[in-house]
């Protein structure tokens, strides 16, 4: 490593110093690794690990994307994690391979949109690795958070007479460019697991779109089914905005379904707790016994519904890679 690594380091380190007294992290930037305290009363850790990818999941080469928005991009795909938990993040460590050419300015811009969500979520950054190379850069967060008292929220809990709940409007999220502005929705899944305790069932975030991720939960869950009410979908304004095609009622709603990087959380809820879901959340379906997944339209008629959208469609929404 050269001097203008260690001088790198030593500027994120003061970065990293004005950041929230974390009492759960004993050490953080400075030494060989960092000291975390045990989860206090009896909780567990939550760890979780996103890299993303210059070309992939941003664009900093051609000019699209600057790093200060990668950087909040990288903190908030991590943060959105440990939300689908329901937990609370505590900790970041971030490694970075910097492309050669403007190394330092990248580095700089990059930690302070990493600081600036950081900062908005009581998260402190304590530690890393930093790397200079000639290829493009990678960003990689880790993130360690609490699990809620009674545990944490898995994929796997879901059962059949489920409600099948949605956090947000659904798609666009490319195009728009929103997907650089992740969200994560830990308060609305802390305040979810404090209302329902036991009657939350199952959650995850949405990153690879709904089509895609409510099938994660369905398989972890045993081999269950969803039949969702295609009318109750919430679709994002983006849709309209920028798919030209979304006009079209079933092509809006595959790219609801199919876009990704909504980051909004989808959860699984018994169904005699659904009244006590605060106004933030929509009902748009339920867990069913037999596997598959399905959508029942307007005039009562269910189909089942492919990952990449009805099959007589014709139609295939991107595969957006992001995971
Ligand atoms: P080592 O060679 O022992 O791994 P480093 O010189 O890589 O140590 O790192 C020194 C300290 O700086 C460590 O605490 C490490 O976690 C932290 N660090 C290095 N790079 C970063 C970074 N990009 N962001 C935050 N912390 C970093
Ligand atoms: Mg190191």
């Amino acid at each position: 490593m050269k001097i203008g690594e260690f001088q790198l380091i030593d500027w994120v380190r003061s970065q990293a110093a004005g950041q929230p007294p974390g009492e759960l992290v004993e050490l953080g930037i400075g030494d060989d690794c960092a000291v975390v305290k045990p989860a206090p009363d009896g909780q567990k850790w939550l760890v979780t690990t996103d890299m993303l990818l210059d070309g992939r999941h941003f664009e900093l080469a051609d000019g699209r994307h600057n790093a200060t928005e990668v950087g909040r991009k990288a903190m908030g795909v991590n943060l959105s994690d440990i939300a689908a938990m329901a937990g609370t993040p505590v900790a970041a460590f971030v490694s970075v391979a910097l492309p050669r050419q403007n190394h330092e300015a990248i580095a700089r811009e990059l930690t302070i949109g990493l600081k600036e969500m950081a900062d908005a979520f009581d998260v402190s950054l304590a530690g890393g690795d930093t790397n200079v190379w000639d290829g493009p850069l990678v960003v990689n967060v880790a993130v360690f958070g609490v699990a809620a008292l009674g545990g944490p929220v898995l994929r796997s809990g879901a059962r059949p007479g489920d409600c099948i709940c949605v956090s947000g409007p659904l798609g666009g999220s490319l195009p728009s460019g929103r997907h650089m502005r992740p969200v994560p929705q830990l308060q609305l899944a802390r305040e979810l697991k404090a209302a329902l305790g036991e009657d939350l069932h199952a959650m995850i975030d949405l990153s690879d779109g709904l089509g895609g991720d409510l099938r994660h939960i369905l398989n972890e869950s045993g081999g269950l089914g969803a039949v969702l009410q295609a009318g109750a979908i919430p679709i994002h304004a983006d849709v309209y905005q920028h798919h030209p095609d979304a006009a079209d009622p079933l092509i809006a709603l595959t790219h609801a379904l199919g876009d990704g990087e909504d980051f909004e959380l989808c959860c699984c809820v018994e169904k005699s707790a659904v009244g006590r879901l605060s106004g933030s959340w929509t009902v748009i379906g339920e867990i069913v016994a037999e596997p598959g997944f399905w959508l029942v339209d307007a005039a009562g008629r269910r189909r089942l519904w492919e990952k990449s959208g009805f099959d007589h469609l014709g139609h295939v929404s991107k595969d957006n890679e992001n995971n």
